[in-house]
């Protein structure tokens, strides 16, 4: 007897239109069962499907029907719950379930043979045991165990709002631990945004867990693993040996078969979001998650994403989610950074440092007290001009400026990453004097050195050594962390005080704890003001909170610690609420533009993005697929009603258009209603599918849906 089973495997990104392949099969396996299938010349991992999740089997010929190769033995099936979340992710981000599940999978599965996977089974170490000291959790402070209090009797999802430093990750650690004393069997889910926010988290979980279920009991999961070590977490969190899974946005995948609760640590993180293939939130689907198998979810912030404070208004107004509020810092650190604006308009023009910002970190270093200077752009100067002629630092390739490294003398794009060395004179007229305009890192970097070289490290001038040691400036950027264990090296140096100073990017105002720093300052934040993304404001603010939320953490300085902004704005309400550590005022200031202006969360969006060897052929494609919805699916059976509630809006060239010689564009779709929204998507795909084939569109290369999209 043989039955034909469902099956799923990678299929290309929009071949959801394709079936669920058949297979044949001796044995009726059970849907998750993973298996080895033949598909084309070659053998390929897929995934059992249940016959009544996977829409429609669609048709197929029984004489061409395979048998399949093999069952992946000593894996026990995927849960049903597992399956209906990756089942979801593919429809609603408009993806194959085949392309999306088999993605979710550790790398490993697919490219083992059944011998190897066999010894790899065995070799799974036997438990070591617990033992060892219990490291002892501190006291809750009042706000924590009020927080901790509702979320054991509600059901949530919980929106924790609490300040940096306000003791939420220990929040986290007392449910974590609570849940796993009750049930010897649940296990709990936690992810951060960044690969380099892991180490710290899972030496926190490693320090009070391992004590109590062995070290085996927290694992990590992340793209920065080898493989071998993401299988080897995968299979221990699937087979349930796991108790605690730490990880980024790709964890919300992991196989968790007694998952009880899910934490979403920096939820308003645009890391959460994928870029690429099934474009999804993983803060979004935690929470469906969440729904699906009765686990807990507790979102955490300083600084909530605004769909997600708007999710948690009162339960009155229509809020979904449980907000809990902790306000202040825990211990002697609880006193909250000063905010002090320095107005540009009175300074020097194009000077990079203020007068009293100078004076300021002069002041700090002096008493060995650690600063740091933030400025989100990398290179030493985003364009070089000549003023001749007006030549500028284009990317042949890219609608873009290339920028200019100072160190190894080259000027690169960041988006194709084409690398030529800085030419001698202007290209176009010959003029020798070709000069580097506006500001990145490497130039704050070298500024710093020349406007501190008279000051001398803090308790460096000794008797024997008179003349004292120069100030310690360190960057930190993805220039400057490009090689493995760079970034954790430039952390050491920052947490050992052999730094006085730190430059970088974004990447220093995450989530690290810079303990001794006292002094933050963004050079130029002005530019997210004016930015024509709706959503940089939002990130500017959390960005400026999180850079805050680093200073003044060691409370034995004992010093003021400061953040200063320098602005041309110095009256804009999204540096008064700042001053005022005011993220609720910001945000209802926000929601109040969004509401009115027909945003998320008032509404729902996609994105569908084009790319074309001509800018023509890109928006001919979206312009065609636009009008086709407009005209004849109105007129489809049941559709006219829906599509009046569906904005699209035509094909625009995107913010940067040609990257490596390849054109952009883009189509956003506008839609009060989500369900809506999605239905239209649903539909919309096949005449996406369509439409590239007419003869305007010749010349198309690819194009994605992007739902919810983050970046617009
Ligand atoms: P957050 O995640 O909100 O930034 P943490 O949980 O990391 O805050 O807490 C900040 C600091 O305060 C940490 O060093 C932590 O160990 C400490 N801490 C947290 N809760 C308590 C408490 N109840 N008693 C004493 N120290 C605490
Ligand atoms: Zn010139
Ligand atoms: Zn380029």
């Amino acid at each position: 007897m043989s039955h034909w089973l469902p099956v799923l495997v990678h299929t290309p990104a929009h071949a959801a239109l394709g079936p669920v392949l058949t297979y044949r099969s001796e044995h009726l396996l059970p849907a998750g069962t993973l298996v080895r299938v033949p598909l084309g010349n070659r053998e390929t991992l897929g995934v059992v499907w249940d016959a009544a999740t996977a829409e429609a089997t669609g048709e197929f010929d029984p004489a061409k029907v395979r048998d399949i190769a093999g069952v992946l033995e000593g894996i026990p099936p995927l849960s049903r719950a597992w399956q209906q979340l990756l089942g979801f992710t593919a429809a609603y981000y408009q993806r194959s379930a085949g392309e999306v599940a088999l993605a979710a999978l550790p790398p490993q599965l697919r490219e083992l043979n059944p011998e190897q996977m066999a010894r790899r089974l065995k070799r799974k170490k036997v438990d070591a045991g617990a033992g060892g000291a219990v490291l002892a959790a501190p006291a809750l402070t009042p706000e924590q165990a009020t927080a901790i209090a509702q979320i054991d009797s509600q059901s949530g999802p919980f929106l924790l709002f609490g300040a940096t430093g306000s003791g939420k990750t220990e929040v986290y650690l007392h449910c974590v631990h609570k849940l796993l004393a009750a049930d010897p069997d649940a296990q709990a889910l936690v992810m951060v945004p960044e690969i380099n926010l892991t180490p710290q988290l899972e030496e926190r979980f490693k320090a009070r867990f391992a004590p109590l279920y062995g070290e085996q009991a927290v694992v990590s999961l992340h793209s920065g693993m080898t493989n071998p070590q993401r299988l080897k977490s995968w299979l221990s969190a699937h087979g349930g040996a796991a108790r605690i899974v730490l990880g980024t946005r790709m964890a919300v995948f992991a196989s968790l078969p007694k998952l009880r609760l899910i934490v979403v640590d920096e939820e308003h993180d645009p890391s959460y979001k994928s870029g690429e293939g099934a474009r999804y939130s993983a803060r979004d689907l935690a929470v469906y998650r969440g729904k699906l198998e009765g686990a807990k979810v507790i979102l955490g912030s300083a600084t909530p994403s605004l769909e997600s404070w708007h999710h948690s208004r009162p339960a009155e107004e229509g809020g979904r989610y449980l907000r809990l509020h902790m306000p202040s810092r825990v211990g002697e650190s609880s006193k909250l950074p000063l905010v002090r604006r320095v107005d540009m308009n009175h300074q020097p023009r194009r000077a990079i440092f203020s007068t009293p910002l100078i004076a300021a970190i002069k002041e700090r270093v002096a008493r060995g007290e650690q600063v740091m200077v933030f400025l989100n752009r990398r290179g030493y100067a985003p364009v070089l001009t000549c003023e001749d002629c007006g030549w500028k630092s284009e990317c042949p390739h890219c609608s873009a400026f290339r920028v200019f490294h100072k160190i190894d003398r080259t000027l690169r794009c960041h988006h194709c990453g084409f690398t030529e060395r800085v030419p001698r004179a202007c290209p176009d007229c010959g003029n020798v004097d070709i000069a580097p305009f506006g500001r990145g890192t490497e130039q704050l970097e070298e500024h710093l050195a020349e406007l501190l070289v008279d000051v001398r490290r803090h308790g460096s001038v000794t008797p024997e050594n008179p003349d004292g040691e120069h100030v310690r400036i360190a960057r930190i950027d993805a220039d400057s962390t490009k090689l493995k264990g760079q970034l954790e090296e430039q952390l050491a140096a920052v947490h050992a005080g052999d730094v006085d100073v730190l430059v970088g990017t974004q990447m220093i105002a995450k989530g690290h704890d810079f303990r001794r720093i006292t002094l933050v300052a963004a050079v130029n934040p002005d530019g997210a003001l004016f930015s024509s993304d709706f959503r940089a404001p939002e990130r500017l603010f959390s960005l400026l909170m999180q850079a805050a939320g680093r200073a003044g953490r060691d409370a034995t300085l004992g010093a003021q610690s400061e953040v200063w902004l320098q602005t041309f704005q110095p009256e804009h309400g999204l540096y008064a609420a700042l001053k005022k550590h005011d993220y609720p005022a910001f945000a209802a200031q926000q929601l109040k533009e969004r509401e009115q202006a027909n945003m998320p969360p008032f509404s729902a969006q996609a994105l569908v993005r084009a790319e074309a060897k001509t800018q023509e052929a890109a928006q001919a494609f979206l312009n065609a697929a636009r009008t086709f919805a407009q005209t004849e699916m109105a007129a489809w059976d049941g559709w006219a009603e829906a599509l009046e509630q569906v904005f699209l809006y035509p094909a625009v060239p995107m913010a940067i258009q040609r990257v490596a010689n390849i054109e952009r564009a883009q189509m956003l779709i506008e839609c009060p209603s989500r369900a809506t929204l999605q239905q239209f998507l649903t539909a919309w795909q096949s005449v996406l599918h369509a439409t590239r084939s007419q003869p305007e569109c010749k010349g198309l290369i690819r194009w994605a849906i992007d739902v919810d999209p983050l970046a617009i």
